[in-house]
């Protein structure tokens, strides 16, 4: 049966792709670290709810703070890959991409000490359902992949709208996209960022229980800046990465709360158990048939 998921993207503040001031990795030592602060604040809000989540965790953060990994594996937590330093697919060699992919998968089990096997790319940057990236995924051992949007320009609107199987040529991945809607007419990601945030609350809650009702896992996410109260500015942000990063922000928290208090969340790991036995899985090659994936 289909079940609303959570997913965290575990990342600093400043970690803003594509910003030269916040994405160079040299300038990250001497910023003030927080990303505890919106962590255990998620926390708190799941034990009380009794609702589990999918931790998408930086490999640069898993080597800055194991405690807080830790905490979260073992709040009960699933504890997944995003990336090692917050770096789009697109920008990588796909060599760039393995080594990317194994540095943080290896930072991350080291600390759980299980299989990470769950990944989600910084700025749903994997694009396409096509991207030779997703081969590399399944060779290093990963099954599910939480990437790709229809929304233009982050994703292609071939992409797939619930869970679907891409086969690959070293394997099959799980594809779990996040809930979509419109904003202004366009596709968007409802399932979380700004246009989430924007849209009126009551939109999002029945574009839930539609997913639902349809037998499709609404999957919802979150950074842990979107709940730190003392965020610290970010000059030098242009107006479109302000509107992303800052407008509405400090909705995610209430909206969170009521959302926790009318669904039982789970982890993105149920929809691959769900895929595995049911019919509602769909498949999608990756020579860019749509193969009946519902818009
Ligand atoms: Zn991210």
């Amino acid at each position: 049966m289909a079940a609303p998921i959570l997913t965290v993207d575990v990342e600093e503040w400043f970690h803003v792709c594509g910003h030269r001031a916040y994405s160079d990795p040299d300038t990250w030592a001497g910023r003030e670290k927080r990303v505890h602060v919106g962590v255990e604040r998620i926390l708190a809000l799941l034990d009380e709810s009794g609702s589990t989540a999918t931790f998408f965790v930086l490999g640069w953060i898993a080597r800055q703070s194991p405690a807080l990994v830790r905490r979260i594996a073992d709040a009960g937590h699933d504890v997944a890959c995003h990336g090692d330093r917050h770096r789009r697919v697109f920008e990588m060699t796909l060599e760039e991409f393995r080594e990317d992919l194994q540095k943080s998968r290896d930072s991350l089990q080291e600390i759980v000490g299980r299989s990470v096997t769950s990944f989600r790319a910084p700025e749903w940057s994997m694009k396409s359902a096509r991207n030779p990236a997703f081969a590399v995924l399944a060779e290093e051992g990963f099954t599910l992949d939480s990437s790709l949007t229809t929304a233009p320009p982050v994703g292609e609107p071939s992409n797939p709208e619930r869970p679907a199987t891409l086969e690959t040529a070293s394997g099959p991945i799980l594809e779990v996209p996040p809930l979509m809607g419109t904003f202004f007419g366009f596709r968007a990601i409802w399932g979380g960022g700004v246009c989430a945030r924007l849209t009126r609350e009551s939109r999002v809650s029945a574009a839930i229980e539609r997913a639902l009702a349809d037998g499709v896992s609404p999957v919802l996410y979150a950074h842990p800046w979107e709940f730190d109260d003392a965020h610290p500015p970010m000059p030098g942000l242009s107006p479109v990465q302000r509107l992303v990063h800052f407008a509405g922000r400090k909705r995610t928290e209430g909206r969170w709360r009521r959302l926790l208090a009318r669904h039982r969340f789970g982890a993105i790991s149920s929809v691959q158990a769900t895929s595995a036995n049911g019919k509602r899985e769909e498949k999608n090659s990756m020579n860019g048939k749509r193969g009946g994936i519902a818009a």
